[in-house]
C-alpha cells in the first residue's frame, strides 16, 4: 500500500510551498487509495515553535487535507536515530570522528571553509575523504569513546562510484560519490542530524513514496546511501519543482513577507476550495485544458506524470497592492465566489460577515431571498470574501465608507446635483410598486424632466447608495437597497455636495 507523509519542520509560518508539497501528497495518497501520514520535523529546538506547529494544523485542515494515524513528531524519536548512528558505527558503515570541535568547525565560517574545500577538492577529482579517523580500528574508536573524548558519527561515503537514484518527475539523477562528503550523522552533542533523522523516521513510518521539494534534491542523494548503510528498502523518490518569485528568485518569507504564508489567505478572504485548487496548479496540470476543479476532480486527475519540470512562478507585484498575491489565484478565487452554490458559500460567507458586524439571523429565515438576490447581484464582481464586508458593506449596513475618488468624480464634480439628488429621492419614494423597472422609470422619467443625462443620476446614484464608484447594475441596486434607504441616502448625498 501506498504510504506517504508531509514532513514540515515548525519553524515558521506554512509556506504555500510547503502546503503545496502536503497537498500533492494528499491527492497522491487518495488517488491511490494510500495513507496520508503527518510528521512535525521539530529537531531544531531553537527555531522550532508551537505557534509554528499550530499554523500547520490549522492550515492542514483548512485546506481540508486530513491525514491518517497519530502526528509524529521526530524530536520523540532521536533515541532511535542515535541508536541507528551506533548500528552504522558498529557495522563500520559509519565512523567516529574525534576531531576537536573547533576545527570540525562548528562556526559558520569554518564550516563554509571545509564545504568549499570539499566542492574544490570534488571538481578536481581529489579524494576529499581524507579524514584520519575515517579507518580508525574499530577497537580503538571505542576505546577512545569509552574514555569520553567527544565524536562526531560520520556517514562512509563510497570512495568510488556514482549515487544514482530515478526521480519520479526530474527521472534519472547521478551525482559522483566524490561530491558527497562523508556526512555527519550525529554531532557530538549526540543530536542526530536532519538526514539521518529523516531516514530513520520514514524506514519507521513504512513511506512507499517520498514526495517534497526540489530544494530536496541534493539530500535524496545521501539519504539514499543511509538507507543502503541501514539495509532498508529505498522508496520512490519524486521532487516538485520551486515555486519562484516574479523576479524568479527565491520566494521567501523574509523578502516577500505574508504572501508566502498560507494563513494570509484564510485571512484575507480566501475560499480554502479556490486556494486548494490554485496551489494545485503551481506546477501540475491535468490533461486537457480544464483549471477549475473540485477537489474530487482533482483527486481523480493528479498524477506525477503532469507535474512540470520548470518552476512555478507566483505572480504577484510587490509594488501594486491591487495585485498582492498570484493573479491567478485571485482570479479562481472569484470565479469559485461568483459559481459556487449559494448554500455552499454560505458558511464562509456568515463567518466573514459576523466577523465584520454585518450578519443576521434573519438572512437564512424571514430574509433568505432578500439576501440570496443580494449575494448574488454583487459576488458577480468580487474576488475575495473581505469585499462582501469591504466594498459590500453599504447592501448590509448604513455605516459603509465612501470611496474619495468616487465621491468627487460621481458627486462633487456636478452642483446641481445638491438639488437633483432630493428631487430623485421624491421621485424613488413614489414608485409603487418599488423594483428595478420602476426604480428606472422613474430615474429617466426624473432626468428628461430635469433636462439631465440618466447617466449623471446613474453614477450620482451609485455612489450615493453604496459608496462606490462601479458595481452592478443600479437599478437592482435601487431594488436591493429597498426604497425608504435608497431615497435617505440620495437626500443624505446631497449633503455632501
Ligand atoms: N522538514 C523538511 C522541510 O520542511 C522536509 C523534509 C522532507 O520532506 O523530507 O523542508
Amino acid at each position: 500500500m501506498i504510504r506517504v507523509r508531509f514532513a514540515p519542520s515548525p519553524t515558521g509560518y506554512l509556506h504555500i510551498g510547503a502546503a503545496r508539497s502536503a497537498l500533492f501528497n494528499w491527492l497522491y495518497a487518495r488517488r491511490e487509495g494510500g495513507k496520508f501520514l503527518l510528521r512535525i520535523e521539530d529537531t531544531d529546538l531553537q527555531r522550532s515553535t508551537d505557534e509554528s506547529t499550530r499554523s500547520i494544523f490549522e492550515g492542514l485542515q483548512w485546506l481540508g487535507l486530513d491525514y491518517d494515524e497519530e502526528v509524529v513528531f521526530q524530536s520523540a524519536n532521536a533515541d532511535q536515530h542515535r541508536a541507528a548512528a551506533v548500528q552504522l558505527v558498529d557495522e563500520d558503515k559509519a565512523y567516529r570522528d574525534f576531531t576537536p570541535k573547533e576545527e570540525r568547525g562548528g562556526d559558520a565560517n569554518v564550516k563554509q571553509e571545509i564545504a568549499k574545500r570539499a566542492r574544490r577538492d570534488a571538481d578536481e577529482g581529489v579524494d576529499h575523504r581524507s579524514n584520519p579517523y575515517r579507518e580508525l580500528p574499530l577497537e580503538e574508536s571505542k576505546q577512545r569513546a569509552a574514555d569520553g573524548e567527544l565524536f562526531a558519527v560520520r556517514l562512509k561515503v563510497p570512495r568510488e562510484g556514482r549515487s544514482v537514484f530515478e526521480d519520479g518527475v526530474f527521472g534519472t539523477q547521478e551525482r559522483d560519490y566524490a561530491e558527497i562528503e562523508d556526512l555527519v550523522l550525529l554531532r557530538s552533542d549526540g543530536h542526530p542530524l536532519y538526514n539521518l533523522s529523516v531516514v530513520c523516521d520514514d524506514i519507521a513510518m513504512q513511506i512507499t513514496d517520498v514526495i517534497r521539494g526540489q530544494d530536496h534534491l541534493t539530500n535524496t542523494h545521501k539519504q539514499v546511501l543511509i538507507y543502503e548503510a541501514l539495509g532498508a528498502p529505498i522508496p520512490r523518490f519524486a521532487h516538485l519543482p520551486l515555486i519562484l518569485a516574479p523576479n524568479k528568485g527565491k520566494l521567501s518569507k523574509r523578502k516577500h513577507g505574508a504572501v508566502v504564508s498560507l494563513t494570509t489567505y484564510r485571512d484575507r478572504g480566501f475560499l480554502p476550495e479556490a486556494f486548494r485548487n490554485a496551489l494545485a496548479l503551481l506546477g501540475w496540470s491535468p490533461e486537457g485544458e480544464q483549471e477549475i476543479m473540485p477537489l474530487d476532480e482533482l483527486r481523480e486527475k493528479f498524477s506525477l506524470k503532469g507535474v512540470h519540470h520548470s518552476p512555478a512562478v507566483f505572480n504577484f507585484s510587490e509594488s501594486d497592492p491591487r495585485q498582492w498575491t498570484d493573479q491567478k489565484a485571485l482570479w479562481m478565487n472569484a470565479e469559485y465566489i461568483r459559481t459556487m452554490p449559494l448554500d455552499e458559500l454560505l458558511p464562509a460567507l456568515r463567518a466573514e460577515l459576523k466577523a465584520a458586524g454585518l450578519w443576521r439571523p434573519e438572512y437564512e429565515t424571514s430574509e433568505h431571498k432578500w439576501f440570496e438576490k443580494t449575494i448574488n447581484l454583487i459576488r458577480e464582481r468580487f474576488y475575495t470574501l473581505k469585499d462582501f464586508s469591504g466594498q459590500g458593506r453599504a447592501y448590509f449596513a448604513d455605516d459603509f465608507e465612501f470611496d474619495a475618488a468616487a465621491v468627487a468624480k460621481n458627486l462633487k464634480k456636478e452642483p446641481r446635483l445638491k438639488e437633483l439628488l432630493p428631487g430623485l429621492a421624491g421621485q424613488i419614494e413614489q414608485a409603487e410598486p418599488f423594483n428595478a423597472e420602476t426604480a428606472e422609470a422613474a430615474l429617466r422619467h426624473f432626468a428628461e424632466a430635469a433636462g439631465v443625462k440618466a447617466a449623471l443620476l446613474i453614477n450620482a446614484s451609485r455612489t450615493a447608495l453604496t459608496g462606490q464608484a462601479v458595481g452592478p447594475s443600479m437599478f437592482e441596486v435601487f431594488d436591493i437597497i429597498g426604497r425608504e434607504c435608497s431615497a435617505r441616502r440620495l437626500r443624505a448625498a446631497a449633503e455632501m455636495i
